[in-house]
């Protein structure tokens, strides 16, 4: 039975959310949970998701305009901002408005420390740089900064400790064990102090995940991430399906040409499926041919060049498929984690590009 045609729309299951946030409970045990959902919530709603999400202890994003996104909203949970992209003159809204900021240099620090009109108490974060140099103090600073915060009076109480690992999809990976060992050595002075490392790989492979405040991201959205493997074989349930309905279904006669730069021509008489999504709205423009497109519980290839608002699939010279089906280019059935293998990506990418324009139905 043919669906209403509709361009690409995002069905969002939030009981799947539910089950990998137990999931994650599970594997976290007493450890707190800090939801990752920045970029929109890899794309899937920041605010729905935030709402959605009862059974975590705080909520990450990266952007000052998000964390105030979910205050808007009337989230009240814990917020830290992650990255600490924030201006001077943005501290004593962040301060108002109950958002802890990672703190990742000394400029940052003396912003903070010299920040005016600040009228309630911020909890903060310290970022130690153990081995991934992009952001972080230095261990040998901790000490220093560690001191500062504390002595300044619009600081909350000790810092959270925390770092990030560069390879923890990796978990045989030296580097993992280099950062271990640079952050327990940068917090043992600060016995008693809260800590964090743990992202979503480092939580599922088992390292890092003593201290006191995981940061799992992506396997929220159920999914895996370690390549070569999907999310299910985690216990984990895809969040995201995103679909799209065939709005046009035809005959192509051998060495025919299909869509831009005539760049693809069956070899035999075939159908070509035309679905509703293209780069415009998030679908990967470089997506090469054989892609796989889920439609009525099988796999066709994507053929043909990506367009701003279509696709081309091969059906087959046996056509199965009817006008207004829906496809299905990642989700449930079609993990996204081999989408983006097919298209040489990782899953992360996918899900944060899915644009505005898509639809995001709530189930
Ligand atoms: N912690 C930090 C500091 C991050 O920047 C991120 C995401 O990039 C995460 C945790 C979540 O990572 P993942 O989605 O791999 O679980």
């Amino acid at each position: 039975m043919a669906d209403a045609m509709r361009p690409a729309w995002a069905a969002i299951n939030l009981q799947a959310l539910q089950h990998n946030t137990h999931v994650i409970r599970k594997l976290a045990g007493e450890r707190r949970i800090l939801g990752i959902l920045k970029a929109n919530a890899y794309g899937h709603g920041l605010t729905r998701i935030a709402q959605a999400l009862a059974d975590i202890d705080a909520i990450g994003v990266a952007r000052v305009d998000e964390a105030l996104q979910l205050r808007n909203a009337g989230i009240t949970r814990p917020i830290v901002l992650l990255e600490g992209f924030f201006a001077a003159e943005q501290i004593p809204v962040l301060a108002a408005s109950s958002i802890q900021p990672v703190i990742h240099n000394m400029h940052q620090l003396e912003q903070l420390a010299a920040a005016e009109h600040v009228s309630d108490a911020m909890r903060v974060w310290l970022k130690i740089d153990t081995g991934m140099h992009r952001l972080g103090i230095e261990p040998s600073q901790v000490s220093t900064c560690y001191q500062r915060l504390l002595d300044i009076p619009h600081v909350n109480g000790a810092p959270v400790l925390m770092s990030h690992l560069a390879c923890a999809d990796e978990p045989d990976h030296e580097q993992n064990r280099k950062q271990l060992t640079r952050f327990s050595e940068a917090i043992s002075p600060y016995q008693g102090s809260v800590t964090s490392m743990a992202n979503s790989a480092a939580l599922f492979a088992g390292i890092g995940k003593e201290y006191d405040w995981v940061r799992p991201g992506l396997a929220l959205y159920g999914v895996s991430p370690f390549s070569e493997t999907i999310g299910r074989d985690y216990g984990l349930e895809a969040v995201m399906n995103l679909q799209a309905s065939v709005i046009s279904v035809r005959k192509i006669k051998a060495g025919e040409p299909v869509g831009y730069g005539a760049a693809w021509a069956p070899a035999t008489d075939t159908h070509i499926g035309i679905v509703a999504i293209g780069y415009g709205d998030g679908y990967p423009r470089h997506a090469p041919e054989g892609t796989p497109v889920w439609i009525g519980g099988r796999c066709y290839p994507m053929v043909g060049r990506v367009a701003m608002d279509m696709i081309t699939v091969d059906l087959g010279a046996d056509l199965r498929v009817a006008l207004g089906d829906t496809a299905q280019l990642w989700g449930r059935d079609l993990p996204v984690e081999k989408v983006a293998e097919a298209v040489g990506t990782i899953p992360y990418e996918l899900l944060c590009n899915v644009a505005r324009r898509v639809q995001l139905d709530y189930l």
